[in-house]
């Protein structure tokens, strides 16, 4: 009887244990960030995203007074930067897209002589808008995986 409750107090203690370092584990990998970022002494403004001084109690930029946000309006600001920049970014592949298919059906269509001005921009416009819209998908990619 006496051993028995011995490993159960055991058991117990190992599992709150466990509970313990794995709820630990999460603001000691945030806390690691911010001590990184503070070392570095170059932190993003939230509000313009541009790079400043820790020191900063107000961002030289945008002049918005960041000593006053708490964490949570800085996160906030943080996410709302990020869907901006997907959008911009959502917005600049669907240019790029409409200049791709443009040139392709201008080239299709009205079919102009080779090495002609109009042969020459109805190409470039498919060149440009390929690589345009590839290059946007990409950073579509890194920002989705930096989530
Ligand atoms: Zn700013």
């Amino acid at each position: 009887m006496f051993i028995v409750s011995k490993s159960l107090i055991g058991l117990n203690s190992k599992k709150t244990t466990r509970n313990k370092t794995s709820t630990i584990k999460a603001p000691k990998g945030a806390f690691f960030m911010r001590s990184m970022e503070r070392s570095m002494a170059i932190i993003r403004c939230p509000k313009c995203a541009k790079s400043i001084s820790d020191k900063h109690k107000q961002c030289p930029h945008c002049e918005s007074n960041i000593a006053e946000l708490n964490d949570e309006q800085v996160l906030q600001l943080q996410r709302e930067q990020r869907i901006k920049k997907k959008q911009m970014f959502l917005n600049h592949s669907f240019l790029a897209l409409i200049l791709f298919l443009g040139g392709f059906f201008c080239l299709y269509f009205l079919q102009p002589q080779e090495e002609t001005l109009q042969w020459y921009a109805y190409t470039a416009a498919i060149g440009v808008g390929c690589i345009w819209y590839i290059i946007n998908r990409i950073i579509l990619v890194t920002l989705k995986k930096k989530k």
